[in-house]
């Protein structure tokens, strides 16, 4: 059970806090303590060799894993709980819900429904979930597209795309519900090498359009563009942090210089 503390309030501009948070899956300790701020209009790129509990965390911040100890909000909004007679109460899956509807994720992999069109695909969750009338749905749905460099894919179904166009149809899912905070795992791992750019490309344009991101990414060209905080992570806990060009180009600690040898 979360730990207490205080809320961030809406002037602090911080998207995401994330208070000493610990998670352990059985007898194996993932996350020893992870303190993080992500402000608003931010993109922090998460950097860390495998199994450092980058997923895990990102899982986290939307209660797709809950967690041992410690506290994350989102928007001011204290994830997966209620405060009441200060004491703290797990919410109730329909609120979960509610929460998770703020924050977009896009994983490795783009799950797409197969037999649905790509524009099936991003209407199909609002939706389900928001009730919007399907007219405006789908005129939204097709403006995203088209903001994904999508809008003559719109009848294609996802096997007559490339991984990077179905990586690009899965943002613009995300984004159809119109998120506070966008999560990527890793959003470009499982593409050939040649279709990296068109995705990093669109994950460059939310940026520039100011949506907050979480990144987590071995694309240092991409941290150092692009990421306005980079944060190391390695066996459970945040090893060292700061301005990605600076830490890029020194990092402070041996285990981050190790890293950044192998994925320069
Ligand atoms: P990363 O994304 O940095 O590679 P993960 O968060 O995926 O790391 O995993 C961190 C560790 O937690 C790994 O040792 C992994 O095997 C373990 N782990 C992740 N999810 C689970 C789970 N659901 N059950 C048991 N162990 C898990
Ligand atoms: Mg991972």
């Amino acid at each position: 059970m979360p730990t207490q503390a205080t809320a961030p309030t809406a002037e602090s501009g911080l998207m995401v806090r994330a208070e000493q948070v610990h998670k352990s899956f059985g007898p194996l300790e993932v996350l020893k303590g992870i303190d993080l701020e992500v402000r608003s209009g931010e993109v922090c790129c998460l950097l860390g060799p495998s199994g450092s509990g980058k997923s895990t965390f990102l899982r986290c911040i939307n209660h797709l894993e809950k967690i041992d100890a410690g506290r994350i909000w989102v928007d001011g909004d204290l994830i997966g709980y209620r405060e009441r007679g200060g004491k703290l109460h797990e919410m109730r899956d329909k609120e979960v819900a509610a929460q998770r509807q703020a924050i977009g994720m896009v994983f490795q992999r783009f799950n797409l429904f197969p037999h649905m069109t790509v524009l099936g695909n991003v209407v199909e969750a609002p939706v389900l979930l928001r009730r919007s009338k399907k007219a405006e749905a789908r005129e939204r749905a097709a403006e995203l597209l088209e903001r994904v460099g999508l809008g003559d894919k719109l009848g294609a179904y996802p096997g007559q795309l490339s991984g990077g166009q179905q990586q690009r149809v899965a943002i613009a899912r995300a984004l159809a519900m119109r998120p506070k905070l966008m999560l990527f795992d890793e959003p470009t791992s499982a593409l050939d090498p040649e279709l990296v750019g068109e995705v990093l490309d669109t994950m460059k344009d939310l940026a520039r359009d100011g949506m907050t991101m979480i990144v987590v990414t071995h694309e240092i060209g991409f941290a150092r563009e692009v990421g306005d905080h980079l944060v190391f992570m390695d066996g459970g806990v945040v090893v060292e942090q700061g301005d990605p060009r600076e830490v890029i180009a020194a990092p402070r600690h041996e285990r981050t210089k190790a890293f950044l040898a192998k994925v320069l």
